[in-house]
C-alpha cells in the first residue's frame, strides 16, 4: 500500500490549479468528473502520489457539504490497494464504520470506497484500486 493522493476541497479548481502549478511547479495530469458525487476533480502528480483538487458541481455534493461546515482544505487521504474487495472486507471485518459497503466508480478509471472518519480518528480515508 501507499498514499495514492490527498484530496483537497476547493471552491474553484481553476483558481486552485494556478497556485499548485505556478507556485509549486506541479502539473495537472488530468481532469475528470464523478457525476453521481457532484464533483469535478483535477489530479496533480507529486512523485508517486498525487494532489486531488475537488470542486463541487451542485449544492448537494458531499464536497459542498464539507466546505459549508469546514471551509476549503484537506478532505481525505487515499490509500492505494491492489484488491479493493479484499481491503474493504478486512476493514468491515475489523468493525470499522464504512461509507461505501461496496466499491464504486471513482475518477480516472478507479474503483473506490470511503471509510467513515468517525472510525479513523477524524480522517476520511479512501481506498482506491486503479484499473488497467
Ligand atoms: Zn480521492
Amino acid at each position: 500500500m501507499k498514499i495514492d493522493h490527498i484530496g483537497i476541497a476547493v471552491k474553484s479548481i481553476s483558481d486552485a490549479v494556478k497556485v499548485y502549478e505556478q507556485a509549486m511547479g506541479l502539473q495537472v495530469a488530468g481532469y475528470d468528473e464523478v457525476a453521481d458525487q457532484g464533483v469535478r476533480v483535477a489530479m496533480l502528480h507529486i512523485g508517486e502520489s498525487g494532489i486531488e483538487l475537488l470542486e463541487p458541481t451542485r449544492p448537494d455534493s458531499p464536497i459542498e457539504k464539507f466546505m459549508s461546515k469546514r471551509g476549503e482544505g484537506i478532505h481525505h487521504i487515499a490509500v492505494r490497494v491492489d484488491d479493493i474487495e479484499q481491503a474493504l472486507e478486512r476493514v468491515k471485518a475489523s468493525g470499522v464504520r464504512v461509507i461505501d459497503s461496496a466499491p464504486r466508480r471513482g475518477a480516472y478509471n478507479t474503483r473506490v470506497a470511503f471509510i467513515h472518519p468517525s472510525s479513523t480518528h477524524g480522517v476520511l480515508l479512501e481506498l482506491v484500486e486503479h484499473g488497467e
